[in-house]
This record gives structure tokens, sequence and C-alpha cells, in this order.
């Protein structure tokens, strides 16, 4: 088995937002030759999240505005008695730090309405993200 690991850098701009990171991620399937086999998408990050969705300008809003009202800031957080991001860590916690894609003949495998994203929850910050390719 082929193991294949790269990373980049993502610059956020905002407090919550969402990162189109599609086109890296195949990018980085198809230079690592591998043909069938597993991509790891992760964030390692306590505070952002990986998710797998459309890229439409009113879902993106619809996702960021349902995260600011399930994870509102500054709602009490004991963690907020030594941060001010205890938000943050809850989004990571519950929607993950990485998602895992088959990869078939070469390519990422993903529906027409998956685009992976980064879920930015504590920006402006740089977000490594790691793309892992296992397989043959
Ligand atoms: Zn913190």
């Amino acid at each position: 088995m082929k193991v294949w690991f790269s990373d980049f850098s993502i610059s956020t701009r905002n407090r919550f937002e969402l990162v189109d990171i599609t086109r890296r991620v195949e990018e980085a399937v198809s230079a690592s030759k591998i043909r069938d086999g597993l991509c790891l998408v992760y964030a390692p990050h306590a505070t952002a999240a990986i998710i797998a969705n459309e890229h439409e300008a009113g879902l993106l809003n619809d996702i960021l505005a349902k995260l600011r009202g399930l994870f509102p800031e500054g709602a009490g957080y004991l963690h907020d008695r030594i941060d001010d991001n205890a938000h943050a860590h809850l989004a990571s916690a519950f929607l993950a730090s990485s998602r895992t894609f088959s990869v078939s003949w070469g390519r990422l495998v993903r529906g027409t309405w998956q685009n992976i994203m980064l879920v930015e929850a504590d920006g402006p910050r740089t977000r490594r993200i790691v793309v892992e390719v296992l397989g043959e």
C-alpha cells in the first residue's frame, strides 16, 4: 500500500467562514498517483472542521447562520473564562475535524453537490489542511 501525505495552508478572513478546498484536495489526489484507496481530509485544529456539501451561495449562508445559532459566541461557556472561543471548539467537536473520501480510478469520489469545505469558527486565522491518500 502506498501512503501519500500532503498539506497546505488557508488564510481565513472572518470569524465564521466556509472555504471551498475541493480543487486543492483533488489536486492532491491526482498528485498522489494512487488509483484506488482512501483520502483523508483533515484540519489539525480544535476550532475548525471539514464538511462536504453544496457550494451554493444561499446554502453557504444558511450553514453559517445555523452554525451561529447552534454555537453562539459568548453563551456563558466555561472555556470562555480562559479563552474567547468556546463556541468554536464546540462547533469543531460536533462537526468533526476530518472527513474521509473514496478514491477510485485515480479520482476523488464525491457527489455532484458535495464540495469539500473548511469550516472556520474562530477566524481570521491561518489553517493547515492535511490531505493524506492511502491505497494502491
Ligand atoms: Zn480555546
